[in-house]
């Protein structure tokens, strides 16, 4: 009996000498051993970098693999006009308690802009500070765009009636269009029509994507965080340096394959170095995976290859212009000064 306790343990430690060589090896790359858990967290945007610090600390042996030269994805301030511009987010929806970030954001005594204020000197964020013009360049009356914004409001509340009487979905559009046909006194003529296809295409912005791919069912399931809206004056760049901070981030690693083993996983980059880990975190984009940039080895199931391929992703951008230097040469000393304290910036979303 004794001699079967001791074979059977050692056998057992055998085991463990197993189970321990596997995870040293799987270390998240083959130089690095450790003896914790080892995690490899795929694309270095905002989603990937919090993961990895969560992980991080939490004693997790963890590596980003980022394809690009620099971490942020689609958070990327830029200093180049000698201040910091957001080419990508730049608000924090809902500054609260319940905001993981809002308190990151304190903490570092970075100041918000309260966009959702009365006192807001962005022009064009909100109705009330439109000023919309025609295709001639002539100023659309203030009115109008008032009065075809409540009409706009009545045609979406007439959808939430087409969404009742319909189990399918269907698209924004066609609701629009069947209130158009029920309720003739909500349609629109000449200038009116323009400012109502605007309010429209302000829609579309939103969602980027077009009326015809919006879902009637879902276009307003989003749920929004109290607190209202904060601008990041300094830029979201601060925020995603601390959370890297003394993360393993390989920049210039473009993942393209994943394979499941049954020790863990084996990421290969694009250049053919390979990284194995106990786990892996995949935080990139949904046009990435619908794209199928990264192979996954086994596929992935077929249920989440669905829900992927059936999700929708629009593309927005944002231009930035600096309107400091052409304003300079025309402007009045006085004004030129103003200017000096206060770059004019155009900022537009498309
Ligand atoms: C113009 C614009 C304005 C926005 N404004 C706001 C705003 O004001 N407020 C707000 O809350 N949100 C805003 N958003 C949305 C917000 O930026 C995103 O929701 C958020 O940044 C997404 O973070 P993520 O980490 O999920 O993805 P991403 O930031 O896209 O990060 C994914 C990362 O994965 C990397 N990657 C891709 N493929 C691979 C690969 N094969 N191998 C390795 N790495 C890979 C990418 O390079 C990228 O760094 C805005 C977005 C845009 C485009």
């Amino acid at each position: 009996m004794d001699k079967m306790i001791a074979q059977f343990s050692d056998i057992y430690v055998q085991y463990l000498r197993l189970v321990l060589h596997v995870l040293v090896a799987s270390g998240c790359t083959e130089s690095k051993k450790s003896p914790s858990p080892s995690v490899i967290v795929i694309g270095g945007g905002f989603a990937g970098i919090a993961a990895a610090n969560a992980l991080h600390e939490a004693s997790f042996q963890v590596v980003v693999l980022e394809s690009r030269d620099r971490i942020g994805g689609r958070v990327h301030t830029n200093y180049s006009f000698g201040f910091p511009v957001d080419m990508g987010a730049s608000w924090l929806h809902g500054v609260c308690e319940e905001n993981p970030l809002a308190p990151l954001i304190g903490r570092l005594g970075l100041p918000l802009y309260r966009t959702s204020g009365d006192n807001s000197v962005l022009y064009d964020h909100d109705l009330e500070s439109y000023a919309l013009f025609d295709t001639d360049g002539k100023q659309v009356p203030p009115e109008v765009v008032t009065k075809v914004g409540e009409a706009f409001e009545s045609i979406l509340a007439e959808t939430d009636k087409v969404r009742q009487e319909n189990s399918e979905d269907m698209s924004i559009l066609k609701a629009f269009l069947i209130v158009m046909e029920r309720r003739p006194d909500l349609r629109q003529e000449g200038l009116a029509h323009n400012v109502l296809q605007w309010y429209l295409c302000r829609m579309e912005g939103w969602f980027a994507a077009d009326a015809d791919t919006i879902s009637l069912k879902s276009w307003d399931q989003e749920e929004l965080l109290p607190g209202g809206h904060g601008l990041m004056v300094r830029g979201y760049r601060p925020v995603i340096n601390t959370l890297a901070k003394g993360l393993d981030i390989r920049l210039g690693h473009r993942v393209t394959k994943i394979t499941r083993r049954y020790n863990g996983v084996k990421v290969t980059v694009e250049d053919g170095r390979i990284f194995v880990a106990d786990a892996a975190v995949i935080a990139v984009p949904l046009g990435v995976m619908k794209a199928k940039h990264i192979e996954f080895e086994p596929k992935l199931p077929e249920w989440k290859e669905a829900a992927i391929a059936d999700l929708g992703i629009g593309i927005e951008n944002k231009a930035i212009l600096s309107l400091f230097t052409c304003l300079l040469a025309v402007l009045p000393s006085t004004l030129r000064r103003c200017l000096i304290k206060k770059p004019l910036i155009l900022l537009l979303h498309s």
